[in-house]
């Protein structure tokens, strides 16, 4: 019990005038002071549940299955373990087998999972840090296109270090307010996530001071925020698209009002598509009109609101814009691409990319097919992979190739043990038990999964991990 945290009296007021009859503010009390349980999700771009399973049950590692996503796991480890080993400096974590995120937060993605199966181009409207975005490149296996977008722009970086370490291939990063979308990518997404900018009324069992400047004028300032965000989320998607809308907050001003003045405006062109069927227990917290509305005592979880529309059909919209200037990536030149082709089926066995190799000046880049069909609409922040840099004697290969594809290697890897792994994240060379008479690149693997990028040098591996990642280790071990 968290007697410390922060629930005022105003708050609590405000509450009793929404909570359903059927809970109680007592629990809604109790619940808010508890701590809360850690949860992970399996990457399954790097690992497999069941080698994870495997993973846990060699390490003592005590895991409880999510009942409303199929990586999901609460996870115990051992209050020794947990006091020397923190859970962002685990091999698993640094390797980006997996991703530390709040079992309700694992939501949003997972409404959309069936309209995944069909998008060629996905929407997270408000990215950072990128636990969702991750969890639907997973979902999205790397295919199709991603675009996350986030205003805030340190949380751009964060956002960009999350997809290396987590292997995502088919993404591209934005860097604008949400609003702009309407106007500059009308109707070019099959599936939008808005994870929108809330008020955080159901993270207080995480962060005890959450509700330190709660108001309700605060909450109607945000909902304005809100509104804005999913007009903009609904003229940017096609019709027949859907869209998920989902907070951490619990007040209806930031919610349910701000899905109604979506469904007011497009009234001939939206419906809801409930929820109460997304897992066996969702009816718990479905409301009546089929958005799912999770409080903290229901799943012993933060409080979260989820919402998912369908667009049945095109909407005027006069106001649309076009971007100027032009795309500052052109495609590879075939001799480049042969060259480089064969440096990597040399060095790695890797047979073939899937994507467009498109160059900037000496940069070398995979983008993802479907870019196409939107490459000209904005401006990103970042598109696909950096594969390398070119120099008269060849390409030099960059740490993201070895992250996103180094899974493809057949040739050249090296699985470091978790002493060697860290020496690595901390810009140190690996030591050879025997020296080596290989030269080039080898892709380092901790867990299985591709981590990096080194090179074989004598009885060393020299390590090529970018300056900016070894002195910014938060972006690495971030949780
Ligand atoms: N989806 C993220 C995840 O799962 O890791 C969490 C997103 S957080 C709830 C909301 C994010 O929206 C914040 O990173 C915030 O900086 C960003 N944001 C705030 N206002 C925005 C706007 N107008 N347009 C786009 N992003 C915005």
């Amino acid at each position: 019990m968290n007697t410390a945290t922060y629930i005022p009296e105003s708050f609590l007021d405000d509450v009793k005038s929404y909570i359903p009859s059927h809970l109680s503010i007592n629990d809604f009390v109790d619940a808010c002071q508890r701590p809360l349980r850690r949860s992970i999700r399996v990457n399954t771009l790097k690992m497999s549940v069941d080698d994870f399973i495997q993973y846990c049950s060699k390490n003592n590692w005590h895991i409880e299955p999510i009942p409303w996503c199929s990586n999901g796991f609460w996870l115990t480890r051992s209050q020794d373990e947990e006091q020397n080993l923190p859970i962002g400096n685990t091999d698993l974590h640094l390797s980006g087998c997996i991703y530390v995120q709040e079992a309700s937060s694992m939501l949003p993605p997972q409404a959309l999972i069936n309209a995944l199966t069909t998008s060629d181009c996905v929407l997270d409207m408000a990215a950072a840090p990128g636990s969702k975005t991750s969890q639907l490149a997973a979902l999205m296996n790397n295919q199709g296109l991603l675009i996350a977008n986030e205003l805030s722009s340190s949380r751009v970086k964060i956002l960009a270090a999350n997809m290396k370490r987590m292997g995502v291939a088919n993404c591209a990063l934005s860097h604008f307010n949400g609003t702009i979308f309407g106007d500059y990518m009308f109707e070019c997404f099959d599936s939008i996530l808005l994870d929108a900018p809330c008020s955080g009324e159901g993270t207080v069992r995480k962060d005890e001071n959450a509700l330190k400047n709660w108001s309700i004028e605060s909450n109607i300032e945000i909902a304005q925020v809100q509104k804005n965000l999913i007009r903009s989320a609904f003229l940017a998607l096609k019709p027949g698209g859907t869209l998920v809308y989902s907070t951490c907050t619990l007040t209806p001003l930031e919610n349910q009002e701000v899905c109604y003045a979506l469904l007011e405006e497009f009234v001939n062109n939206i419906e809801i598509e409930p929820l109460d069927r997304l897992f066996p227990g969702a009816e718990k917290a479905t409301t009546e009109q089929g958005f799912l509305h999770v409080w903290p005592q229901i799943y012993d979880s933060e409080g979260f609101f989820i919402a998912r529309f369908k667009k049945l059909s095109s909407v005027e919209h006069s106001a649309q814009k076009v971007k100027k200037g032009e795309f500052p990536f052109s495609p590879t030149p075939s001799k480049l691409q042969d060259n480089f082709n064969a440096h990597i089926k040399k060095q790695f066995g890797i047979q073939a990319l899937q994507g467009k190799l498109m160059s900037r000046d000496k940069e070398l880049w995979l983008f993802p097919d479907a870019i196409e069909k939107v490459q000209n609409k904005i401006k990103y922040s970042r598109l696909g992979i950096q594969l390398g840099t070119t120099h008269k004697n060849g390409v030099r290969i960059e740490h993201e190739f070895a992250t996103a594809l180094g899974k493809l290697a057949t040739k050249n890897t090296f699985s470091m043990n978790q002493q060697q792994a860290q020496d690595y994240f901390h810009g140190k060379d690996i030591r050879l038990a025997q020296p080596t008479t290989n030269t080039h690149e080898v892709i380092l693997t901790l867990c299985g999964a591709p981590v990096g990028l080194g090179k074989w040098q004598k009885n060393k591996i020299k390590n090529n991990l970018s300056r900016d990642l070894v002195s910014n280790a938060q972006l690495i071990t971030w949780v």
